[in-house]
């Protein structure tokens, strides 16, 4: 993938009107781009601020990034793709035994999932009120059948023991056996 472009940052900072488009709340967009397959590639980091350590408290120093990929529902009628470049620390007190960590907000996404927290809201919501397959869904979010999957059956299984909220949902029996994108994103 190429170098995202600049959007609108004048000076370095952050831009409020694509912050808006994007509407991630504490990230902002950073670059905007658009791969060989028509989806927007959208680059996104946090706002530099001391951290404390999870486990101690103390100020922890910058560790460097870590970029995750992350499915995010479509726009503009297009795939989307978020690139978090997540801030990484380092606790360096001594007697702490936490090492580095990775930033994490379970509004934007749950930790090691790969479909933001709103995609899900959104591929729930296409199943339950559009009837849609999962195979639909997966191709409206330009990824694999089994990241789809493995995103929202947690949540089918939750809507299970509360059936009421999910009436008439159609839970499929095994993986698509045509036109799926098998492997990882
Ligand atoms: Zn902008
Ligand atoms: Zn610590």
């Amino acid at each position: 993938m190429s170098e995202p472009t600049l959007c609108c940052r004048v000076g370095g900072d952050y831009c409020d009107r694509c912050d808006v488009l994007v509407g991630l709340a504490g990230l902002h967009v950073v670059g905007v781009d658009r791969d060989g397959r028509d989806r927007l590639i959208v680059t996104v980091e946090s706002e530099a601020e001391p951290m404390g350590c999870r486990s101690c408290g103390v100020i922890a120093a910058g560790h460097g990034r870590v970029d995750v990929r992350l499915v995010d529902a479509p726009a503009f009628g297009r795939p989307v793709w978020i690139i978090w470049r997540k801030r990484r620390w380092i606790c360096l007190e001594p007697v702490c035994d936490m090492g580095s960590f990775v930033e994490q907000d379970e509004a934007v996404v749950p930790p090691r999932a790969l479909l933001t927290t709103r995609a899900c809201r959104w591929a729930i919501e296409q199943i339950r009120r559009e009837h849609a397959s999962v195979n639909g869904i997966r191709r409206q979010l330009g990824t694999g059948w089994r990241t789809v999957w493995e995103s929202i059956r947690p949540l089918l299984a939750a809507a299970d023991a509360d059936p009421s909220r999910f009436e008439g949902v159609a839970v499929p029996s095994g993986a698509c056996q045509m036109d799926c994108v098998s492997g990882g994103l």
